[in-house]
């Protein structure tokens, strides 16, 4: 995870103002609509602190009051809501046949969400860099007529980004060691807000969480489901990482030690036998890999028709999706892993099957509350959740200077 430069702010993480003033908007962010004294008696910081720094971030426009009042006893209470509709955070994803955009405002209310045909497979990352730049200076230049401040943009990529934002491997994009933050700021001539990366299913997950109907579940797993297959981990609430940045490869969980050779140059993994590469090897092996929605699509068709062969190919990715998620359950115990990409349109072939394998291989009675879900977030999980990734950092005390 890298930051570069000039922040909207200098976040001084050590001044106890900047502390002060996250912790506030963020209770508000999570209990909106709600009063100073909410705040004051939830925090425990005193009731002239909380006034000062509730119109400090009023004068931001991070908060505004609403015309609503709650009677206590005593005087009527003013409402607090979060307001952030001057700021945008933008985020963009990569992919093997696509580059999306979306920005959002602080509040996560979406301002657009943009999907561009990309051959990244072939393309190498100095053409991904500059279609990005190409893409990301549209967004910036339409956040700015809307008169938006752009808080910061991240990228969500399919491979291992290290804890400096460089990207180590992306195997299917065949990527080694780019700088990508680096040369997307240097792209964008020094756009005067961080430019982060970070890992694609690292971002989906927290866009579940922050977003999505699960996000009351502090114990999330996010499953890609691109060519490449990997798992975004929220553990007790927080995304969680690893050591150097590499949790969640559970493409490379070996389920079929007979299986297919994998592009990690071992057999049977999760990716090989259950990505969609896997699917669409066996239903369309000369598509272009930028034609992999129309390639899809095609699959759900014939799935619809009740094509026997293509039953029976959905039923046992299934399968070897269900042993996966059991691995992933057997060891993390979270209380609901969602399925995301491709997956969502051929959930209906791949989900009763798969939770068959998973609550039969899963020690803990009942699969420990394990739920297999499909995500409602649609294609731009990680674009989402690259966009959320920078209003955790608003959250943690990155806040916009006063206009
Ligand atoms: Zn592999």
């Amino acid at each position: 995870m890298i930051t570069s430069h000039n922040g909207p702010q200098p976040a001084d993480f050590t001044d106890v103002r900047a502390t002060n003033l996250a912790v506030v908007l963020r209770f508000v962010r999570e209990n909106a609509p709600c009063s100073r004294a909410d705040i004051a008696a939830t925090t425990g910081l005193n009731k002239a602190t909380v006034s000062s720094l509730v119109a400090d971030l009023i004068d931001r426009r991070l908060l505004r009051e609403t015309g609503l009042t709650e009677h206590r006893v005593g005087r009527p209470a003013t409402m607090l809501v979060l307001d952030g509709s001057p700021y945008a955070a933008i985020g963009i994803e990569v992919n093997v046949d696509y580059i999306t955009a979306v920005a959002v405002d602080l509040k996560g209310e979406e301002l657009l969400n943009w999907r561009r045909s990309f051959p990244g497979g072939t393309s190498g990352a100095g053409q991904a860099v500059a279609a990005m730049a190409a893409l990301a200076r549209r967004v910036v230049s339409r956040m700015t007529k809307e008169a938006r401040q752009v808080l910061g943009l991240t990228v969500a990529v399919p491979g291992l980004v290290d804890v400096n934002g460089i990207v180590r491997v992306a195997p299917n994009l065949g990527w080694r060691d780019a700088d990508l933050a680096g040369d997307l700021t240097k792209a964008l001539r020094d756009p005067g807000f961080p430019v982060l990366v970070d890992n694609d299913a690292n971002l989906a997950a927290l866009a579940e969480h922050r977003f999505g109907p699960h996000r009351n579940a502090a114990n999330l797993v996010y499953v890609t489901g691109e060519v490449g297959v990997g798992a975004g981990i929220v553990m007790d609430g927080r995304l969680r990482r690893g050591g150097q940045g590499y949790s969640g490869e559970i493409g490379h969980i070996e389920v079929d030690p007979a299986g297919p050779t994998c592009r990690c140059g071992r057999r049977g993994c999760l990716e090989s036998v259950a990505g969609i590469g896997a699917i669409l090897a066996r239903t369309a092996p000369d598509a272009s890999p930028s034609e992999l929605e129309l390639e899809i699509d095609d699959v759900v068709r014939r799935a619809r028709n009740g094509e026997r062969d293509i039953l029976e190919l959905l039923e046992n990715v299934g399968r070897h999706l269900g042993r996966g998620m059991a691995a992933v359950a057997n060891m993390l115990n979270p209380e609901v892993v969602i399925l995301g990409g491709y997956y969502v349109p051929l959930a209906p072939w791949l989900v009763a099957c798969a939770e068959e394998e998973l609550y039969g291989r899963v020690l803990a009675p009942g699969g420990g509350g394990c739920r297999l879900e499909v995500s409602t977030l649609g294609y731009g999980a990680a674009a989402l959740g690259a966009a959320a990734r920078v209003l955790d950092s608003v959250d943690s005390g990155r806040l916009p200077a006063q206009r």
